[in-house]
């Protein structure tokens, strides 16, 4: 049976209209589901031909949280389990009283980022809309059953397990959903999608979601830094990705996001951050520096805070704002990049 979760308020409208039902209901059930969040049937004002339907055609299932870690920073990790068994995180960064939730849009990546430990399992399989949305559904009804004053989410992310970009259509529809405003009706543009450069799916970003947000993953200012830590630069160079985001329509209020991660003596240098600087100015840009997070097994080293202090700095001269993100949910493993669902 088909989840209701996957389906966006169009195809619910249709499928509504195909079986002779009012579409009128749509907007109840959207609203019954996605702005009440529900997750009991919808009976209030639908039809009975229309209850009925729904039940005989799609199920409610969610994703089950396994196991929740709560840091002491606030920063919760929540380990989902889907259906078929398999796990995936997501996790809630606090800010004030409020959160951004990251999301996880496949379970491993096909990416094989040598910093990352999900890319280290390789891709097993992609999430459907229902297992997107359903992160978000999980993680807010926690929240409003143990932090009932805390219980708004503002902003999206797409910077869990996965490449999003290579989820596209998954991606996309649950991203509807997010802004469908017959339910959650969150602003497109609190949804960030955080990619490594995978232009075949910015080609699509530009066609049918443009009003999303952009992170790009950059973190060298050189191919042969940037082949060694992203191997899909060997297929869509930085140069290449670099122009196509350049030529990208951004809104009036849309800025692009460069994640930069700090690797201690590989690409931290002041050379590299002057290069970064050259490579960036003038443009719509937030840099984002990561110092790395290891993990169990790593290569790499962490950079000092006083390197990453001088790195942002120097980048102050370019007149690019830059942040450095302080690695929340530290103690849990919750951090960016450590995420890793292998058995
Ligand atoms: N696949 C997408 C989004 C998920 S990764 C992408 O690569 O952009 C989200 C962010 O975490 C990316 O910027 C990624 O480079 C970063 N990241 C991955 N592993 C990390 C690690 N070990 N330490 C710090 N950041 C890491
Ligand atoms: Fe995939 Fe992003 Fe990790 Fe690279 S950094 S392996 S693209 S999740």
């Amino acid at each position: 049976m088909e989840s209701f979760y996957n389906l966006s308020f169009s195809d619910l409208e249709g499928q509504l209209k195909k079986n002779g039902l009012k579409t009128t209901a749509a907007s109840l059930l959207f609203n019954w589901h996605y702005k009440k969040k529900n997750i009991s049937p919808c009976v209030n004002n639908v039809s009975k031909d229309t209850i009925s339907y729904i039940a005989d055609n799609y199920n409610f299932e969610l994703p089950k949280i396994h196991t929740v870690h709560e840091a002491e920073d606030r920063t919760v990790k929540f380990l989902f389990e889907l259906s078929d068994g398999r796990r995936v995180e997501s996790v809630l960064i606090p800010f004030h009283n409020k959160y951004s939730i990251c999301l996880s849009s496949q379970v491993g990546c096909a990416m094989k980022c040598s910093f990352c430990f999900t890319g280290t399992q390789g891709l097993k399989r992609n999430l459907d809309a229902s297992e997107i949305i359903g992160q978000f559904l999980g993680a807010n009804q926690w929240l409003r059953t143990n932090r009932p004053d805390e219980e708004r989410i503002l902003n999206i992310v797409f910077m869990g397990q996965g490449e999003p970009l290579h989820n596209f259509d998954a991606v996309k529809k649950a991203c509807e959903i997010f802004i469908a405003q017959e339910g959650m009706s969150i602003g497109i543009q609190k949804i960030t999608i955080s990619t490594s450069g995978y232009i075949p799916g910015l080609q699509r970003w530009k066609n049918e979601i443009p009003g999303v947000n952009l992170a790009l993953s950059l973190h060298a200012v050189d191919d042969e830094i940037r082949n060694e830590l992203i191997p899909i630069n060997r297929k869509y160079p930085l140069r290449e990705v670099l122009d196509y985001i350049d030529d990208l329509p951004l809104s009036k209020k849309q800025f692009v996001t460069y994640e930069y991660l700090l690797i201690a003596d590989l690409n931290d240098s002041e050379a590299h951050a002057r290069e970064l600087g050259e490579l960036l100015k003038g443009k719509r840009a937030y840099i984002n520096i990561i110092p790395f997070n290891p993990f169990p097994g790593s290569n790499y080293q962490r950079p000092s805070d006083e390197k990453a202090d001088g790195f942002k700095r120097i980048l102050g001269e370019y007149k690019i704002p830059t942040l450095i993100r302080k690695t929340k949910g530290d103690d849990v493993l919750a951090a960016c990049g450590q995420l890793n669902t292998a058995d």
